[in-house]
């Protein structure tokens, strides 16, 4: 039965955080609509995630899980899980447990619908024979330097192979023995017969399956011929009932080959293959086979090193899986490949933290403060707020004692005339607290370095107000020493220095653009003590600083390392007002 779309365009809860597949319309969009008004597939919306488990996954593969999940979603339709584990000398059960790990986090349910086209091993062989006995397959025993040389350019057709026109007892004999193990790897290879002159060079008897004596994650020892995408993308949308098989642009060629297998074999279901633009980011890279190489070549700490691009890096950097579903609602689908700004991707970012995040306090570089006129043991405790964006977070007790951190930077011993925080003789207001006026500072004999500041207290601005309506210039966070706890910072910045790595460099040489300081570790940093019981992985904003979370591989009980997430300082707007004016 055929559901009008817009019974289930919105379903309750995806309009308030941007799951689902958002709420922009596109041309995906438009193309499920008429196919539901038309009842082209019984109304049925049947869509697939289908990632081949060779690498994790980054943040382009989750606009398409966002589009194929979300629009199921939105269309009361199922979206499947389905593994494409079809090269075994690539593929990894890391991969795959990483993989599923990642797609729920975003958000999103397969349900029992998790596939491998392995499991369809079988099926998808014997299709094969059946286009050998409809004598659309045959058995090629050139070597495939030999084929690549007979394909032809896009001016010159190819020329036939001499094995072409096999007689058909002959191939099946010859795929059985394939099957069978009895040759080696390359010895023959198994091609669909279409049309050498074809002007799409993909249709130009294109290879179906490969000798290659490898074990499978999966199915082991059991096959020593393996199937190619092109044969068994289709096949596996079929078996499935897939409706609507979306890709990335780069496959647009590839849809001829697509329809051409399902035109001529007996599938109850032909899916419709869909291409959109992939998401490419500037300063990073999106492509498993780069990202390995970042991995593989320790440029990062892993697959999860908070730089990377990979849902599990950003996951771990402290990105939500609400801003990053947002992002994929916000950069749209189109069919023109395009680059978004990673200032954009952040901005989604602080946009949700901004909203949820607690505030804590938190000293990056240290710098001692004593106040002169506080009982050398005293000490008390602070209201703070939680989150002035929501009051429901309530508030929280922060202890004050008499000699604190405060920033480094906050102090300028000789300000120029714009410098408005802490100076000899300047008073100014630490949050949540009191009014402090420096009076004195403390340097080390030798190196000239200052390594404390004096300071006087008013009592009377206890909560940070002056009763007598006197104002200050700025408003300072700090911790106090003894009660804060010692921890390790870790700042990021881009991975790379440049907003296409590669793009001014022989070859595309994208390694040449690492950006040296991506990563800067601050090991002298001090917290407030409520930050000590944050689960790894929780996060907040450090005030005044940026959003931050607790590392949760190498955080230590007693010894927290924190991630930043983001800086607070917004530049998606001026961006978009340059791209604007341009
Ligand atoms: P990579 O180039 O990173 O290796 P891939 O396309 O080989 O990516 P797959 O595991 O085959 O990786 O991808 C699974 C699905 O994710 C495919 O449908 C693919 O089109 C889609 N996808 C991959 N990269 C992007 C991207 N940058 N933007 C949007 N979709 C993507
Ligand atoms: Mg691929």
């Amino acid at each position: 039965m055929a559901r009008s779309a817009s019974d289930n365009r919105r379903q309750p809860g995806t309009e308030k955080d941007g799951a689902a597949g958002g709420t922009t319309s596109h041309f995906i969009r438009q193309i499920i609509e008429e196919d539901l008004r038309s009842g082209k597939h019984e109304g049925r919306v049947v869509t697939r995630f289908p990632p081949e488990p060779n690498g994790y996954l980054h943040i382009g593969h989750a606009k398409s899980i966002c589009l194929n999940f979300g629009l199921a979603a939105d269309y009361g339709g199922i979206c499947n899980l389905r593994f494409d584990d079809t090269n075994p000398a690539k593929e990894d059960p890391e991969y795959v447990a990483a993989i599923q790990e990642d797609v729920r986090w975003l958000g999103y349910d397969w349900g029992d619908r998790l596939f491998f086209a392995s499991d369809y091993f079988e099926k998808l062989y014997h299709y094969a024979e059946e286009l050998i006995r409809a004598g659309k397959a045959y058995v090629c025993s050139l070597s495939s330097e030999q084929i690549r040389e007979m394909r032809g350019t896009l001016t010159e057709p190819g020329v036939e192979s001499p094995y072409r026109n096999r007689p058909v007892a002959e191939n099946l004999d010859l795929f059985r023995r394939m099957r069978a193990g009895e040759f080696e790897d390359g010895a023959h290879v198994l091609r669909a017969k279409i049309d050498m002159a074809a002007p799409n060079l993909l249709m130009r008897d294109p290879t179906l399956y490969r000798i290659r004596h490898l074990r499978h994650h999966r199915t082991g020892d059991r096959w020593c011929i393996y199937p190619m995408y092109d044969f068994t993308h289709c096949l596996s949308d079929a078996i499935e009932g897939v409706t609507h098989s979306l890709c990335t642009l780069e496959f647009e060629n590839n849809r001829p080959l697509y329809d051409w297998v399902l035109d001529n074999l007996p599938v109850d279901c032909h899916p419709q293959q869909i291409e959109f633009a992939r998401l490419n980011l500037s300063y990073t890279v999106l492509s498993k086979r780069r990202l390995i190489q970042l991995v593989e070549g320790g440029h990062v700490s892993g697959w999860d090193d908070p730089r990377m691009p990979t849902i599990s890096g950003m996951r771990r950097r402290g990105y939500t899986p609400e801003a990053i579903r947002t992002f994929c609602d916000r950069i749209g689908v189109a069919r023109r490949d395009s680059t978004v700004d990673f200032a954009l991707l952040e901005h989604c970012l602080r946009e949700d933290l901004n909203r949820r995040a607690p505030r804590r306090m938190a000293v990056l570089r240290p710098l001692k403060v004593v106040i002169e006129n506080y009982p050398e043991d005293g000490a008390e405790m602070l209201e703070a707020i939680n989150n002035p964006e929501d009051p429901a977070m309530g508030t929280r007790r922060v202890p004050f004692s008499r000699e604190l951190y405060i920033e480094r930077d906050d102090f300028m011993e000789d300000p120029p005339r714009k410098f408005f925080r802490l100076a000899p003789g300047r008073e100014v207001r630490l949050r949540y607290a009191y009014f402090i006026t420096c009076t004195g500072v403390v340097k080390d004999e030798n190196s000239g370095e200052i390594t404390e500041l004096r300071c006087t207290y008013d009592p009377a601005t206890r909560g940070g107000d002056a009763p007598d309506g006197r104002k200050v210039k700025a408003t300072l966070h700090w911790v106090s020493a003894r009660h804060s706890l010692a921890a390790e910072v870790r700042l990021y910045d881009h991975l790379f220095a440049a907003e296409t790595p590669g793009a001014d460099h022989p070859q595309g040489d994208f390694m040449a653009d690492l950006n040296p300081r991506s990563l800067e570790v601050l090991t002298d940093c001090r917290l407030e003590p409520d930050l000590g019981r944050f689960a790894p992985g929780e996060g907040c904003q450090f005030e005044r600083l940026g959003y931050f979370c607790a590392d949760p591989v190498d955080s230590r009980e007693g010894q927290p390392v924190f991630n930043r997430t983001v800086t607070l300082r917004d530049t998606w707007a001026r961006i978009r007002r340059q791209k604007g004016r341009k």
